[in-house]
């Protein structure tokens, strides 16, 4: 995958493989699917986005969800909004 920061004019970097991104939907929203997606960056000026998502995210009915939500949350975690300027 080939990604370019349009400010700095440079392309971007892998900072992260396999991030997990939780997709958040509902009023009040909870998590619907998992992805995995992986993060880039500029190093120029720290620009960051998600990108190259998994096939197949795991839905909420989905057996594994809960474990795998779970895990998720011990470690880094993306969430995904419908309505954006929410803050974990
Ligand atoms: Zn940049």
């Amino acid at each position: 995958m080939k990604l370019v920061c349009v400010r700095c004019q440079i392309e971007l970097r892998p900072v992260k493989l396999g991030m997990p991104v939780v997709e958040m939907a509902g009023s009040p929203a909870r998590p619907l699917r998992i992805w995995f997606a992986d993060v880039w960056g500029c190093k120029e000026c720290g620009f960051e986005v998600c990108a190259g998502f998994s096939k197949h995210p795991i839905e909420w009915f989905d057996e594994r969800f809960a474990r795998y939500l779970e895990s998720a949350k011990a470690h880094e975690i993306v969430y995904d909004y419908e309505r954006g300027g929410q803050v974990n």
